[in-house]
């Protein structure tokens, strides 16, 4: 008998060939809490890869309630929420997120990116029609591919060629336009008045997915929407607790028709069990820092502007960011490794993203700014980037 080829053998193949195009991915793990500053493979750097933006992920007050829930109610939540999964600190949280956000209910899932992927495949089907941004997150895009309605993928941040898309498109049973708010690789802002517009001129649903915006943006902390003053206007709001809540979990806010429809036809809330209540613990006490501490995100945004103007002027290309993610676009996979190591001897720690994250060409480096970083921090990764700016 010969031996068996192994089935697996193609696997080695195809992480060389990710090898020689710089483009494979390895994990690092962190020690301690998930900080400004942070221990990644044996060293201590100051961490820019988070999307901790208000500074919660390790503050006491979230920790603390989750051990007080945890005291009250064990912490497995032992089945799916229809099952028997849906506690009393899930229907609080769900309670206070819909008064949060100003809507009649929500949803809480278990992540964002399964909220995404719920919503739109509970939202369209075959014979429908979706139109997405060509740089939304991952979950709207496997979202838009498993509902099977027909996509029709936009220019990023482009309303004409919207517009164009939906009148050229028509007899589909229903439509719905789907976009990020705040772009994760980007740090842009979406045009959301003019995308609200659309909405209502072609009689399509609209779904906004605030990941990087909640907590961050608008007078209280709702998002891009609440701080465009076209909250009202967005049919389905998705949002999550794992950036600037430090917590996890993800969920959607809208009216009661729509939450009630997504209990029914959501299928990561059907069939997946539901997060343990401690953790909706933390994310209430989270949406009260937020309530009571504005000046977390307000000084947050005045650094990020700072840090911003800080890069453009050393001629680093930070794309047309608006927010607290700011990318240092360098080209090549290659290039962004090498900056990231340098950075990362000079005691910071900036991720290097490489396609498939962005596209090819577009390798960056990117920053997650928090409110907890130090001014000393910021001015010390400036220096650094000063350095490095005029490398080749
Ligand atoms: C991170 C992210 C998500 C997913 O949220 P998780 O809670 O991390 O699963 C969804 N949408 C966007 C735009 C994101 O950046």
């Amino acid at each position: 008998m010969p031996p068996h080829p192994d089935p697996l053998a193609w696997i080695a193949e195809e992480l060389a060939a990710l090898d020689a195009h710089d483009l494979r991915r390895r994990l690092r793990t962190y020690r301690g809490p998930q900080a400004a500053r942070l221990e990644i493979d044996d060293r201590v750097l100051v961490n820019f890869g988070s999307n901790d933006y208000l500074g919660l992920a390790a503050d006491r007050r979230l920790s603390e309630a989750v051990a007080h829930a945890t005291e009250q109610d064990g912490w497995g939540s032992g089945a799916s929420p229809l099952v028997v999964g849906h506690g009393q600190r899930h229907q609080r949280l769900e309670e206070r997120l819909a008064e949060f956000e100003g809507t009649e209910a929500a949803l809480l899932f278990s992540s964002g990116y399964v909220a995404n992927v719920g919503a739109v495949t509970a939202l369209i089907g075959p014979g429908d029609a979706v139109y997405s941004d060509a740089l939304n997150h991952a979950s709207l895009v496997d979202g838009c591919r498993l509902s099977r309605a027909a996509i029709h993928v936009y220019r990023h941040n482009d309303a004409g060629h919207l517009k164009l898309l939906l009148s050229e498109s028509r007899g589909f049973r229903r439509r719905l336009i789907v976009t990020d708010s705040v772009f994760s690789m980007d740090g842009d802002l979406a045009p959301l008045a003019e995308l609200a517009e659309l909405a209502e001129r072609f009689h399509s649903m609209l779904l906004v997915d605030e990941a990087h915006a909640t907590g961050v943006f608008g007078a209280h902390g709702r998002g891009l929407a609440e701080s465009l003053c076209v909250d009202e206007r967005i049919d389905v709001r998705v949002g999550t607790l794992s950036k600037a809540l430090g917590c996890a979990g993800g969920f959607v806010t809208g009216s009661r028709a729509l939450v009630d429809w997504l209990v029914n036809k959501a299928r990561p809330y059907v069939f997946s069990t539901a997060a343990p209540q401690a953790a909706c613990a933390a994310a209430l006490a989270a949406l009260d820092i937020v309530r009571d501490e504005p000046e977390r995100r307000e000084t947050l945004l005045a650094r990020a502007a700072d840090l911003r103007a800080a890069l453009a002027g050393q001629g680093w290309q930070t794309g047309t960011t608006a927010s607290q993610i700011i990318p240092i676009i360098v080209g090549e996979p290659a290039r962004a490794l090498a900056i990231s190591t340098a950075l990362a001897e000079r005691g910071y720690w900036l991720p290097a993203i490489r396609p498939p994250s962005v596209p090819a060409g577009q390798a960056r480096l990117r920053i997650g700014l928090s409110f907890s970083h130090s001014e000393e921090q910021l001015e010390g990764l400036v220096r650094a980037l000063g350095q490095l700016a005029s490398w080749d």
